[in-house]
């Protein structure tokens, strides 16, 4: 074997390499284990081709290293000049989950009793004909009862159609004084329309003790209506029929659009129409033996969506379970 002329190749070789691995490629044939100087190596006899292969190796290993700096550097330099970092481009953006409306109004609602030191209730939606009905003093004839307005499981369940029914569990599981309010979805048969849907959520509270007045239901609602759509807001009762409570009032907010003004979503009056309220029947008090001589309350209830529709400006119900991402993202 001519050494010379074997370190004069390989020396050329790993000059000519043009990448990290064509130059692996020239190490494992210069200098790997089935190299011709490894294998000339191990059979070398004498001391003095002993040094001069080994002096050869080592320049080789030298260039090898060398080259493989230099090629290093150039690969970071293509990818520094290849790969430029424009940080005034527009970033990707990235949308981060929001709360569904209905959660968010539902949980300031819940902020606002909480605040008052209610108890927050999140009741069955499964319910018996006893409670939804019998208990909160249904008449037998109500239409409520029937197939027509109700979703019947069977004749004697069927899914609660207002949360009211929760009431009637705490009265009977608690003594008063009883302050608890009750969030959940309720169930009626009806078409979808704009306003109706028949799957919504509501909100309803319940105040036993002793000398409770419509005052204090007017100030709880007060308080309630200005935590949900503003400090300026004020109550208005009007007359109403509700199975359960007597007398029954029918609560107006004043229109936190139009600031009473008159716009489309008060009708021009300044008024909204906020669910239902009252003073508990004393029948009902009598059905879960509550003294009615000595207790007196108030309940009142209101749609969930109705009063995230207000606080967002949102004309329709049908929004609220259509799960539309371009319309959920805004909140
Ligand atoms: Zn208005």
């Amino acid at each position: 074997m001519d050494a010379a002329a074997l370190e004069r190749e390989g020396l050329a070789a790993v000059a000519s390499a043009a990448t990290p691995e064509e130059l692996d490629g020239v190490r494992v044939e210069y200098l790997g284990r089935k190299s011709t100087l490894k294998l000339a190596l191990r059979d070398v006899r004498d001391r003095e081709s002993g040094l001069e292969l080994n002096a050869i190796r080592e320049r080789l290993e030298e260039a090898v290293e060398a080259r493989e700096d230099e090629l290093r550097s150039a690969v970071l330099d293509r990818r520094l000049t290849e790969e430029v970092l424009d940080v005034t481009l527009p970033g990707e953006e990235r949308h981060l989950g929001t709360l569904h409306p209905t959660t968010l109004t539902r949980r300031v609602i819940e902020d606002a009793f909480l605040g008052l030191g209610y108890e927050v209730i999140d009741d069955r939606e499964v319910e018996t004909v006893h409670y939804n009905f019998d208990q909160l003093a249904f008449g037998p004839a109500h239409p409520s009862r029937s197939h027509r307005d109700t979703f019947f499981l069977d004749p004697e369940r069927l899914l609660r159609t207002e949360t009211s029914p929760s009431q009637i569990h705490v009265m009977e599981a608690k003594k008063p004084p009883i302050y608890m309010v009750s969030l959940g979805r309720v169930y009626r048969r009806d078409e979808i329309t704009a306003t109706r849907f028949p799957i919504f959520h509501q909100f309803e509270g319940l105040a036993v003790d002793r000398n409770i007045t419509l005052a204090d239901l007017k100030g709880t609602l007060l308080h309630v209506m200005r935590t949900l759509f503003g400090e300026h807001r004020q109550v208005r009762f009007r007359t109403h029929y509700f199975p359960f409570t007597e007398p029954s009032l029918e609560p107006d907010v004043s229109c936190p659009i139009c600031e009473m003004e008159g716009c489309r979503t008060c009708k021009y009056t300044g008024w909204i129409e906020l669910g239902g309220a009252g003073m508990v029947d004393p029948r009902v008090f009598s059905n879960v033996g509550i003294d009615p001589e000595e207790w007196t309350g108030f309940a009142f209830g209101c749609g969930i969506e109705r009063a995230a529709q207000l606080r967002h400006g949102i004309p329709e119900i049908r929004p609220f379970w259509e799960n539309d991402l371009r319309v959920l993202r805004q909140f």
